[in-house]
Formats: C-alpha cells, structure tokens, sequence
C-alpha cells in the first residue's frame, strides 16, 4: 500500500495491515483502490494519504549491491544482458585502488566481470554502456518507484516525474 504524506507527497510503503489500521483509527484517508477485497464487504486500498505531514529528512541511497545492480537496472553494464544474478564489479579493480564509490561500481553478468578480472575496462576492451552515477533520488521513493513500474502501476501518478525515468 502507498502512503503519501497530507501533501500527496509519497512517503512509503506499508503493509496493508498497518494501511488499514490507520484509516480506521482516522489517521489516513483512502485515495484509491485497486478492486482487491479483504473480505466480501471491505475493499482494500492501494494509497492512503495521511492527515498530517510527516517531515522526512532526504537520505542517499545506501551503497550496497542490491542498490548498485537496482540502479543498472539488472543490466550487465558490459554486455547488456538483463539477469537475476548479477555481480558488481569495480571497474578500476580493488586491488588496483578502485574505491568502493557509485562511479567507481556497475551490475556485471557472472562472464564480462571474468573475462574482465583485474583489468580496466580499457586494458580488457571492455565499454561500459553508460557512465555509473550515484543515483538522485531519495531512499524513501527507491522501493516506491520499483513497485510502481514493476506491479503497482496505479502508484505512478503520484510519484514526481523526475524519478521515474
Ligand atoms: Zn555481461
């Protein structure tokens, strides 16, 4: 379920319990739902909107692997092959100095990131379809906008247009 602050400004993603809960203690209103019942008689929303704004301090995106091969769109950043075991590789090596830093790390299939072993991209002819960067948008909305455009498509409306590309 959707929450969004007073200001329809999302916030998160709850549990349909908890959604529930909070409108029936008054604390959040219903703004839409998706034709899903709990029961026979009681419609389950999809986004709630609460009835106060709740201040969220903007937080980066944790750098962790999850996020990385998220952010490269399950994409091996070398070969363009999408898959659901990706690694993430260094592109200037570990041993070599490479940081551990967003542009220093992209989703690598399980083959470019052995052919590439210790080498740069350049020493091992390897392109990099595009240049990694520490994404914008905050951590809050990163969970939003997968759901949106994986399942939740109904979700997408509230969601500011900058993060959805
Ligand atoms: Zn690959």
């Amino acid at each position: 379920m959707l929450v969004l602050n007073s200001s329809f400004y999302p916030l998160g993603v709850s549990s349909w319990r908890k959604g529930v809960l909070l409108v029936w203690k008054k604390k959040a209103e219903v703004i839409e739902y998706n034709g899903h019942f709990l029961r026979d008689d009681l419609r389950l929303p999809c986004v709630i909107r609460l009835d106060r704004n709740i201040f969220l301090p903007h937080k980066d995106v944790a750098l962790t692997r999850k996020n990385i091969i998220a952010r490269d769109q399950n994409t091996c950043q070398y070969c363009g092959k999408k898959s659901s075991n990706l690694t993430v590789d260094h592109i200037i090596p570990k041993s070599r100095g490479g940081e551990l830093s967003w542009e220093n790390v992209v989703a690598a299939c399980q083959a470019c990131n052995l052919k590439k072993g210790n080498r740069t991209p350049e020493e091992a002819n390897m392109k990099l379809l595009r240049l990694p960067r520490k994404p914008k948008i905050p951590s809050n909305l990163l969970d939003i906008v997968r759901f949106a455009k994986s399942q939740y498509h109904e979700w997408i409306k509230y969601i500011p247009k900058k993060y959805l590309s």
